[in-house]
């Protein structure tokens, strides 16, 4: 066990700016009308630094410097971009332990997580782009004798990007990859709850992008958001978050006939078949470990396996070891390496989550463990802890039904395969899945007649920079990762030439 020292705490590799400001133009900028907000950590509750409150002029202002840096960016030679990207990984990398610390202490997710998985995946997602930039070939048909056509693909200009706060590198880096790969300029808004590991990041790589490229503006959604999504002067939104903002969104530029990117939200089925329990075995195990996804990152994930559908025949039998399972789950200080599950990333998110568990309660569903705030004591005491939670109950219920965005799963049984689909389809959502059984023929059928973008089966929660993910219904338009993301970030120029 390890445990890394706090920001502020002698020996910490993390020193945060008292406040801070937009990224501008390669520059600190301080906001138009003056003011700031306080940003708590989740991990204690207590501030740790102040953020500049963006609006609609400070917008403008880093509208002005992105459409001063596209040209220049979009004409850069693809070899030079991609090296870019490339350095961008580089000094991720090489800053790992700095940056997972950040992104921890802002968000509340456990440090083990943001080691393992957010920022070498972030650091991947860099270097996969910068890859598939250069492997991107244009396109040439000889239409006749005399006449061919080429095709290019050219960056789309000055592009919006809207992100959450559930991991907001890794969103970030989802984002601004492809996008850069593509020869845009970025006005990336994070989240109002997670802005400074993202400014982390960008003192750090500042220096190896032209001014104007990447600029940060900090701030609210209405305040903020609402003026860069509705710009007439950005090419597209590319955003993450609610389904509910996801709809302003797309209303916002629909002004303007752009186009946009929606990563919404999920209430994603995760369908154990009796073959699962056949043996006691390590695939067995393995399902009981992907039933405990759904408190990874505190449960908040937009793929959050957050309804568990366990056939009748090992109900009893596997919703009993999996509850051991999920009380085996070590919640801690998020900075200690052996921690499990962390904070929630804020108090409203807290607050949200225990209303939900109210409701659960109040509709007749069985609570089955956990169900409160935990309170870990000392210094922790005044963080946003819950205990992770399982519910029994129909799918009818609102906690089947709405993203709570937590560490609660809401269990039930199913007779056949039929009943199995009707209910994983039974949902407004269609973003993530997961399927569980020994047979391939089943597994297979069941991953494709699942409504959701993307479909583990037999494993949960992997998300390589080469596989396509998005979502189906009310979770989406469009996909992140994988090459086809360049589409989302580039328009096609035909050339029809007669020689
Ligand atoms: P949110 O929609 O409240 O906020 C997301 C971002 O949008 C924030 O930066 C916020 O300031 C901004 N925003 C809010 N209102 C706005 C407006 N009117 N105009 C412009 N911008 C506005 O979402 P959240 O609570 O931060 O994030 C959690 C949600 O994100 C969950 O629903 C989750 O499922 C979803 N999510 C989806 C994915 C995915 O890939 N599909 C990934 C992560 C999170």
């Amino acid at each position: 066990m390890a445990k890394y020292a706090a920001p502020g705490q002698p020996g910490s590799l993390v020193t945060y700016r008292d406040r801070y400001d937009h990224f501008i133009g390669g520059d600190y900028v301080r906001p138009a009308k003056g003011e700031y907000f306080a940003n708590p950590t989740p991990v204690t509750g207590e501030v740790f630094t102040e953020v500049a409150r963006g609006t609609a002029e400070d917008v403008e202002r880093a509208l002005d410097a992105a459409h001063g840096a596209s040209a220049a960016w979009g004409r850069t030679p693809v070899a030079q971009r991609a090296n870019v990207l490339n350095e961008i990984a580089d000094r991720i990398e090489d800053n790992l332990e700095l940056l997972a610390v950040a992104e921890t202490w802002e968000n509340g997710k456990p440090i083990r997580e943001t080691l393992a998985a957010d920022l070498p995946l972030a650091v991947d997602h860099f270097r996969y782009f910068a890859g598939v930039i250069r492997a991107q070939e244009g396109g040439i048909s000889q239409i006749s004798d005399d006449l061919v056509a080429y095709h290019f693909q050219e960056p789309l200009g000055v592009v919006a990007q809207i992100i959450p706060w559930n991991f907001p590198l890794l969103m970030a880096t989802w984002k601004l990859a492809p996008a850069l790969a593509a020869g845009n300029a970025v006005v990336l808004k994070p989240a109002e709850q997670t802005p400074a590991s993202i400014h982390v990041l960008m003192e750090l790589i500042a220096d190896l992008l032209p001014p104007g490229v990447v600029n940060v503006v900090n701030g609210f959604g209405v305040e903020a958001g609402k003026p860069l999504a509705s710009s007439s002067r950005v090419a597209k939104v590319a955003f993450t978050g609610e389904t509910t903002t996801g709809r302003l969104i797309m209303q916002y530029a629909s002004e303007n006939i752009i186009p946009v990117t929606l990563e919404l939200g999920g209430k994603s089925p995760n369908v154990f078949f009796s073959d699962v329990a056949a043996h006691q075995d390590a695939f067995y195990d393995k399902a009981l470990e992907g039933f405990t996804m759904f408190a990874l990152n505190q449960g908040e994930v937009c793929t959050c396996p957050s309804r568990a559908l366990i056939q009748s025949g090992i109900y009893d039998r596997f919703l009993s070891d999996a509850t051991e399972r999920t009380k085996a789950i070590r919640q801690g200080h998020p900075l200690d390496t052996d921690t499990m599950i962390g904070a929630q990333a804020s108090n409203d998110q807290l607050e949200k989550i225990l209303a939900y568990i109210d409701i659960g309660k109040r509709e007749g569903a069985r609570l089955v463990t956990g169900g409160e705030r935990a309170d870990l004591g000392g210094e922790l005491s005044g963080g946003y802890y819950v205990t992770p939670t399982i519910f029994e109950g129909d799918n009818k219920m609102r906690i089947f039904q709405e993203e709570i965005f937590g560490p609660v799963v809401s269990v039930t049984r199913f007779d056949s395969y039929d009943d199995a689909m009707k209910i994983a389809n039974d949902t407004l959502y269609g973003l993530g899945a997961g399927v569980w059984s020994r047979d391939g023929g089943v597994a297979y059928r069941a991953g494709r007649d699942i409504q959701a973008g993307r479909v583990w089966v037999n494993n949960y929660h992997a998300y390589p920079a080469h596989a396509a993910f998005g979502g189906y219904k009310n979770s989406g338009i469009g996909r992140e990762n994988h090459r086809m993301m360049l589409d989302h970030y580039q328009q096609t120029k035909n050339l029809l030439v007669s020689y």
